[in-house]
């Protein structure tokens, strides 16, 4: 059966939620499937060397090898690069496969990384153990200061690493002004927009040259893979796609079928998370047990106001501090009975995890005092569950 190719309008039109749900689903058609089909196969046909020679010429709509490209990969990353406002984007098959190419595609020994002083812990050891070994120093900047830190960067700084917000503690860096900065000294700045998605916030429409995903997280949506995303110009994407072919961190076709799912729902699922995100900030914000609440969506929160500017809502995600440190945090995790209690973040389940024991645990004490990373925080990532059940659930483990 052919597969049809019915005029689908301007797609240029298209706003966000139909974009997830329509772009880049020809990549991948075949025998007018409406779900994105599995191209299970390692390596590609051609009819001849004239075939092969147009491949190679970059004739798009033809592939080679799957460590390469792959069809129902490019379903996917031509649904973030839609989704990003980028002329480009590719999946890897993790969130530290996308960030570690992208970093070490844009390096090289003698230059140095302006960092967060507040990372995912991957990232963090990423920029403090490997990095150095290839000969590039980081130098690290608090999140409401980065503006005045790239000013005064190094002159060998080569490229801003930014996280906003943060992992686990919700910071936001004014984005607009870092930018401006790094682009009066010519520096690329690159953003993990894991925690925002392309939903919340575009980072390249507020300036930045890369935007990193851990989609294993709201992209993917439903904690059953593992995979990573970048977006961001033609020319970029090229330099990243050659470290992508070369380390081999690609996405395989059933993994990105999954992720080409997950990303179909992103709008509605992060709404949801979104609102339920807040009810339960506002609710822990108000009890005596509770030492301090991390959410940008708080009026009170010291990031509010920069979240205001360049985020539509303020993400699934919050953070707090019970009064009693790591023993009370124990306490309060092993009493849920409706959030599990996990690592990772971003599905339809809520989630509470202790920062200090899962995705920070490599950090120095030192440096998780800097981040504001203390022992009794606990990181909630708010499922779609209905919001009123949340509150009930951390009302009953906080008594
Ligand atoms: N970036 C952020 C903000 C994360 O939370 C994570 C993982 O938790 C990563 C990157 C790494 O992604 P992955 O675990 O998919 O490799």
């Amino acid at each position: 059966m052919k597969t049809p190719k019915r005029n689908r309008g301007n797609q240029e039109q298209w706003l966000v939620g139909t974009h997830a749900v329509h772009a880049g689903e020809e990549k991948a058609a075949a025998f007018g499937a409406v779900g994105t089909p599995i191209i299970q196969s390692s390596t590609f046909m051609f009819d001849d060397n004239k075939d092969l020679e147009a491949y190679l010429a970059g004739d798009t709509d033809r592939h080679l090898y799957t460590r390469w490209s792959n069809p129902t990969s490019e379903v996917a990353e031509a649904k973030l690069a839609a989704l990003e406002g980028a002329e480009a984007a590719l999946s890897f098959s993790s969130g530290m496969a996308a960030i570690s190419s992208a970093i070490l595609s844009h390096v090289k020994a003698g230059q140095r990384i302006l960092a967060l002083d507040s990372l995912y812990g991957g990232t963090y050891e990423l920029l403090t153990v490997i990095c150095p070994q290839f000969g590039v120093q980081v130098d690290w900047t608090p999140a409401a200061k980065t503006p005045e830190a790239v000013r005064n960067a190094p002159k060998e700084t080569a490229l801003i690493y930014l996280e906003s917000p943060t992992n686990p503690n919700l910071r936001v860096v004014d984005i607009r002004a870092t930018v401006a900065e790094a682009r009066a000294r010519n520096i690329p700045a690159f953003i993990d927009n894991t925690f925002a998605t392309p939903i919340l916030q575009k980072p390249l429409a507020l300036g930045c040259d890369l935007v990193m995903h851990s989609a294993t997280k709201y992209l993917a949506g439903h904690s059953d893979l593992v995979c990573g995303m970048v977006a961001g110009s033609r020319e970029r994407i090229k330099r990243v796609y050659e470290y992508r072919k070369l380390f081999g961190g690609v996405l395989n076709a059933g993994s990105a079928a999954l992720l080409v799912r997950g990303m179909k729902t992103l709008e509605l699922r992060v709404h949801r998370q979104c609102a339920n995100a807040m009810a339960l900030a506002e609710f822990l914000s108000r009890h005596p047990k509770v030492e301090a609440v991390n959410y940008p969506g708080l009026p009170s929160d010291p990031y509010h106001r920069v979240a205001k500017s360049q985020m539509s809502a303020y993400t699934g995600m919050l953070a707090f501090t019970v009064k009693g440190g790591l023993a009370e945090a124990r306490r309060v995790t092993d009493n849920l009975k409706l959030v599990l209690y996990a690592a990772s973040l971003g599905g339809v389940e809520s989630v509470a995890s202790l920062p200090v024991r899962t995705s920070h645990l490599h950090y120095t004490k030192e440096d998780l005092a800097t981040a504001g990373v203390s022992d009794g925080m606990i990181r909630i990532s708010c499922g779609i569950e209905a919001g009123q059940d949340l509150i009930a659930d951390l009302k009953q483990a906080l008594q």
